[in-house]
């Protein structure tokens, strides 16, 4: 027996929140006692880096190479992990809440006939059954889902868990899958990215503007500061609305839902809509010139100030350290 992880990798690179999701496997594994940790990884990606993986709890990590994988076709990656699944002869999957795994992880619960629980964000309490606690309504809450298939796939929120990387490299191994045209049947044509940036789902660190920056203009000392600290950069809805910045870059329940380790909001008022975008984050910053701007009270540390004088003064102390 095993439990296998789904593995997402972008630009080469192993997503953080796969290693998460591995890290929570290992701790299932010792809690359940459901064997080793199986990885799984679709499409071109370096064996040295795949091997990393073990550093988080995996022994083993499969490798499809197959090239048609590359682009998340997620009808080809449901059906890779399912042989894959079955080949180790896991009862469980864990994997990364993103896009392509609720994506994948949705055709997946069909495939496996398995209950799916996303966006978990503990160990499953196994003393009554099998009860997963999930967040819900963009973290405000929590639920408690009962699985009562014997196959149980879990799809774990971002920086819900520590991620570990005491362990030793993986051993990787070739994976060979059987795929048909009808898996290709829709794929991805082209992907717009602006070179350089670092993407807002995925980001570990954000620092998003609002109204009180005034313009776009002055987006630059928010650029500045993201680039010292390795940021993305957002926003507020209205920022998107009238046109100062992209919308792709629009923060919160109607935007990106973000949760980074750090999150520096700048002249955002903090309504309850922006909020919800953001209120996973592990550390919140707040510049605001009213002490009275409600995002103070889900702040974990605050500055009363004009953002044209802080700005400037934080981006330079922080080149200097
Ligand atoms: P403002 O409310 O105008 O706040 C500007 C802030 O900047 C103030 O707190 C002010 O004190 C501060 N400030 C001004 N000058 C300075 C300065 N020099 N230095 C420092 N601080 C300064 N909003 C979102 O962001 N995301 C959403 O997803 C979203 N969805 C919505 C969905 C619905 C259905 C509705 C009705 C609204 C939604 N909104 C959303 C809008 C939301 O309600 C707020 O109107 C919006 O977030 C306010 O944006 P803001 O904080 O940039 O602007």
């Amino acid at each position: 027996m095993s439990i296998l992880v789904y593995i997402e990798h972008a630009e080469g690179k192993v997503k953080k929140t796969s290693l998460e999701a591995v890290s929570f496997a290992k701790e299932l594994s010792a809690k359940t006692r459901e064997g080793e940790v199986i990885a799984v990884a679709l499409g071109t990606v370096d064996s040295g880096e795949l091997a990393s993986v073990g550093k988080a709890g995996a022994a083993k990590v499969l490798h499809a190479s197959d090239s048609r994988l590359n682009d998340g076709v997620i009808q080809a990656h449901a059906a890779a992990v399912a042989q894959a699944f079955k080949s180790v002869g896991a009862k469980t999957l864990v994997l990364a809440k993103s896009s392509l795994g609720d994506a994948v992880a949705a055709r997946l619960a069909i495939k496996l006939n398995a209950g799916l629980v996303s966006n978990v964000i503990e160990l499953p309490n196994t003393d009554n059954g099998y009860v997963v606690k999930r967040s819900i309504y963009t973290g405000k809450a929590f639920a408690e889902t009962k699985v009562t298939t014997e196959n149980k796939i879990l799809a774990v929120k971002k920086n819900a868990v520590d991620l570990k990387t005491d362990g030793a490299n993986a051993s990787v191994e070739a994976f060979s899958v059987n795929l048909s045209d009808s898996d290709f049947a829709s794929k991805i044509t082209s992907t717009e990215r602006a070179t350089g940036e670092i993407l807002l789902p995925e980001a570990d660190i954000v620092v998003s503007g609002g109204r009180g920056m005034k313009g776009p203009e002055n987006w630059g000392m928010i650029e500045n500061l993201a680039k010292v600290l390795g940021a993305a950069t957002g926003c507020s809805k209205p920022v998107s609305d009238i046109g100062w910045r992209p919308h792709h870059e629009h923060v919160g329940q109607t935007g990106v839902k973000v949760a980074p380790s750090l999150y520096v909001a700048v002249g955002i008022s903090g309504a309850i809509q922006h909020l919800a975008g953001v209120n996973s984050s592990k550390c919140i910053v707040v510049i605001n010139k009213d002490p009275e701007a409600p995002f103070f009270k889900a702040a974990d540390y605050g500055i009363v100030g004009d953002a044209f004088e802080v700005l400037p003064k934080l981006t330079e102390a922080l080149k200097a350290e």
